[in-house]
């Protein structure tokens, strides 16, 4: 556009740009894979949920109908993070988990490990590895990621599981024990974070692959919890775990290279790590929404039914207000998850921690409209009889995982003043 443009010229070059440039419209292929992603949340999941939420156990059989169909595995993920938009990724896991979120995490709990297998990875350590963290159909497996600790929650730098190198062997031992891991001791891989130097605190971490089936790793107390419990949680126990050198992610030499700029005080990849965090954190966002959405529409639903005062009870504004204010937050949040992944995928800085914004948003809206969504189902809201009892106990994991809401506004307030807050 330039000076000497015709107004009408301006606007039509405008237009021309908005059309390449913004939409809000999905495209065939997302609105497919949504579709087929929603399907199989409704005909399976839906229906299981209660059962496993009881029975707190991993829902195999759930699980393996997933991979059935090829929504469980490498290639699943793989297509929904290839879309250049980052918006499908969201979009597949808000409709899996408004199926449920129980089963939800644990079907998506094994891409954690595969995250960082592939962020830390070698192209033949990722060859080796993501298809074994799936398994087959006829044999599912799951993965999980350790790197919480009993004293090292949010302050991942205080991780005390500890890796030394057996040159001799070509081996590497780890001990230590790890806290809350997702699928910890029921999966075939486990990516474990350990610290090789602990005086420089988080830039001497390093991520191993511990193979199916190694000695010296044991299941602990397995977790038994508020909500999200189709999902199985439990310490993991490191002693004397010995595994070959090649399953330190990245290799040995690069592992050199960074702890020796460390040690001679050069400046770390830190950002590298953030933009990392930042990324993900709208598909944790996208999962909460999939449960707020699900309490909301089980609400709605039930308003438009229920009868009191010779009225259907949404015929009252505190009722229909408070069903208009739920629909309004979770299409907000759902604004900020898919501007937070559309700018992970094409390369912008999230300058003012965008990522974490979509997740903490999010997250504090699930556990609100879920509440919400309990007072308007009235004593039925509050019994297991009705499901949004236990979308309100899922529901406040998304404030507590991947960083807590206050860690997530840490991280908010420092990119936006650049100062240290503590
Ligand atoms: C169901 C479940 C599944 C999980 N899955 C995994 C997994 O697969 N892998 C894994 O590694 N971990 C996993 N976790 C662990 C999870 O990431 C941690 O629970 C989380 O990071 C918080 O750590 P913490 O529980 O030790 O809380 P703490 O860090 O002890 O925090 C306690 C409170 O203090 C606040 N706080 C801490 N520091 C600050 C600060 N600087 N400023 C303000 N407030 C602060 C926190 O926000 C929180 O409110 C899981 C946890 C749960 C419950």
């Amino acid at each position: 556009m330039s000076a000497t443009d015709t107004v009408e010229q301006q606007v039509a070059e405008a237009n021309g740009a908005a059309e390449a440039k913004f939409s809000m419209e999905l495209s065939d292929d997302q609105k497919d894979i949504r579709d087929w992603v929603h399907g199989f949340a409704e005909g399976v999941v839906r229906p299981a949920a209660h059962e496993w939420d009881e029975r707190e156990e991993t829902p195999w059989p759930v699980i393996e109908e997933a991979a059935k169909i090829g929504l469980y595995g490498f290639e699943a993920l793989a297509q929904f993070f290839a879309d250049p938009s980052g918006l499908t990724m969201q979009i597949a896991n808000e409709e899996l988990f408004w199926g449920d979120a129980g089963i939800g995490m644990s079907i998506m709990g094994t891409s954690l490990a595969v995250a960082a297998i592939f962020g830390n990875g070698t192209p033949e350590q990722l060859g080796e590895w993501v298809p074994q963290c799936f398994g087959t159909p006829d044999d599912v497996k799951v993965a999980a990621f350790c790197s919480s600790e009993p004293d090292a929650g949010s302050d991942v730098s205080a991780i005390r599981t500890t890796a030394k190198y057996d040159e001799a062997k070509d081996e590497w031992v780890l001990n230590g024990q790890k806290a809350w891991a997702t699928n910890g001791g029921i999966a075939g891989v486990h990516v474990i974070i350990a610290s090789v130097d602990r005086e420089l605190r988080s830039r001497g971490h390093a991520a191993f692959v511990v193979p199916p089936g190694t000695k010296g790793l044991e299941q602990g107390t397995k977790v038994k919890k508020h909500g999200l419990r189709a999902s199985h949680t439990a310490d993991v126990h490191l002693d004397d775990c010995r595994i070959p050198g090649s399953c330190l992610l990245g290799g040995k030499e690069k592992l050199d290279e960074r702890l020796a700029n460390a040690r001679e005080g050069k400046r770390s990849k830190g950002q590298a790590a953030m933009r990392t965090f930042e990324m993900s954190r709208p598909t944790v966002g996208a999962q909460a929404l999939g449960i707020a959405r699900a309490a909301y529409e089980y609400a709605l639903d039930y308003a438009k039914e229920r009868e009191q005062f010779g009225r259907k009870i949404i015929e009252n504004q505190a009722i229909a207000f408070t069903l208009a204010d739920m629909k309004m937050e979770i299409d907000a949040a759902r604004l900020l998850v898919w501007r937070a992944a559309w700018m992970g995928r094409a390369g912008h800085d999230f300058e003012n921690a965008e990522g974490s914004m979509s997740k903490l948003k999010a997250g504090e809206v699930a556990v609100w409209a879920t509440e919400r969504a309990i007072q308007i189902l009235g004593g039925n809201g509050y019994t297991r009889e009705f499901p949004v009892e236990r979308m309100h106990r899922d529901a406040k994991i998304y404030t507590i995982f991947e960083g807590t809401s206050e860690i997530q506004r840490l991280v908010i307030a420092r990119a936006i003043s650049g100062m240290q807050i503590k």
